[in-house]
């Protein structure tokens, strides 16, 4: 099995935290889109697998084409691919994209699934993040999804904001529990140098909150949307029962993808390549690759740092077949301090990080690469 993802890099603002490709010269968007079917048509032979699990549209910001394009764009992964087993195709969207007319159109198309990036429900907080959309219109995004039986809705969160009080993230919480979506991400907020936020804390502007609110934070978002019935399955995901992201599991599991579009990642199994190209010159056909061939050492170390941020952890019975026993007992002997402070479990040949030490996840998995 193996997934298909488009990327979309436009966006109409920029958000102060973002650092993904993005672009804001939407005249572009129509011939970057034309130029995704060329490059489906010259890149499906680039995965062994034939059979799809998932499509994705993600972004930038997807919900700026048009939902006819969409369904273009999904008609021809279907002629390229064996699509019958695709039962998820999701796409970003920004709240104040979702109008009624933007939704009667979505629903003639076979995108199931909706991820919204809502971010925060507070009006200061968003305002503060340079977002498009307010508290209310995320609100009446949902609504608006349900209305054409939308029934596979995923909204993104984020916390770990500094100044604005401890308030709105609980606020936040209990607006997106009331919301009963399926499936919420909650990210931690990070600041990257090229960003509006990084340049703010460059000049003394914005102070980051301590580790150890952070950790606080973490724990606060853990337990309000586990008690509301989440499930905590990734270190930054949550879903309700049989709800959780397929197309983000298949990466985690090592699933290979092919990535159409300026930005794109794809993964073969035994190389990754990035279209490396600007919108501009993806607009003029140009398609322009990095790649790098991965080791078996690349491999096992994608192994342990994917699983082990999830719940299901690492299966040692698979890193035996796949790796080698040696390395078993390497990870067995890493193990053991983080096994002894209850930051690791094991459960017959699984080892796995409880949800709520997800966030010294890191640690534990760099102590474990090979
Ligand atoms: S909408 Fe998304 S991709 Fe665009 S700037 Fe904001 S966070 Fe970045």
């Amino acid at each position: 099995m193996a997934t298909l993802y488009f990327h979309i890099p436009f966006c109409k603002r920029i958000c102060s935290y973002c650092d993904f490709y993005k672009v804001g010269a939407l005249d572009l968007l129509p011939r970057v889109v034309e130029n995704m079917h060329r490059e489906l048509d010259e890149r499906s032979t680039y995965l062994s697998e034939r059979r799809l699990t998932s499509i994705y549209f993600g972004g930038g910001t997807p919900s700026l084409v048009a939902p006819a394009e969409i369904e273009r764009l999904i008609n021809h992964a279907r002629e390229k691919f064996d699509c019958t087993d695709v039962d998820e195709i999701t796409i970003e969207a920004n709240p104040d994209d979702i109008t009624e007319e933007y939704v009667a159109a979505l629903s003639q198309t076979s995108v199931n699934r909706v991820s919204l990036g809502i971010q925060s429900f507070d009006d200061r907080v968003l305002q503060f993040m340079n977002r498009r959309h307010t508290g209310e219109e995320a609100e009446a995004a949902v609504k608006r999804l349900r209305m054409i039986g939308m029934d596979n809705i995923s909204i993104d969160l984020i916390f770990g904001i500094a100044g604005f009080g401890s308030n709105h993230l609980d606020e936040s919480l209990q607006r997106a529990i009331s919301l009963d979506v399926e499936h919420i991400s909650a990210y931690h907020l990070t600041i990257e140098d090229r960003t509006r936020l990084g340049l703010l804390m460059r000049k003394g502007e914005y102070v980051p909150i301590s580790d150890e609110e952070s950790e606080r934070e973490f724990l606060r978002v853990h337990n309000a949307l586990c008690s509301a019935g989440y499930d905590h399955y990734e270190v930054s995901n949550f879903a309700k029962p049989e709800q959780r992201a397929r197309h983000n599991s298949a990466y985690w599991q090592g699933v290979e993808y092919l990535g159409i579009g300026a930005g794109a990642h794809s993964f073969s199994g035994d190389n990754r390549t990035w279209c490396t190209s600007s919108a501009k010159e993806y607009a003029e056909g140009k398609f322009l690759y990095e790649g790098e061939e991965l080791t078996s050492t690349d491999h096992l170390n994608e192994y342990i740092m994917t699983s082990l941020r999830t719940s299901r952890g690492i299966d040692l019975e698979y890193i035996a077949e796949r790796f080698g026993t040696k390395h078993v007992a390497i990870i067995e002997h890493a193990a053991e301090p983080w096994i002894a402070t209850k930051s690791l479990v094991r459960n017959d040949n699984r080892l796995a990080i409880p949800a709520t030490h997800f966030l010294v996840s890191d640690a534990i998995i760099e102590s474990f690469f090979a």
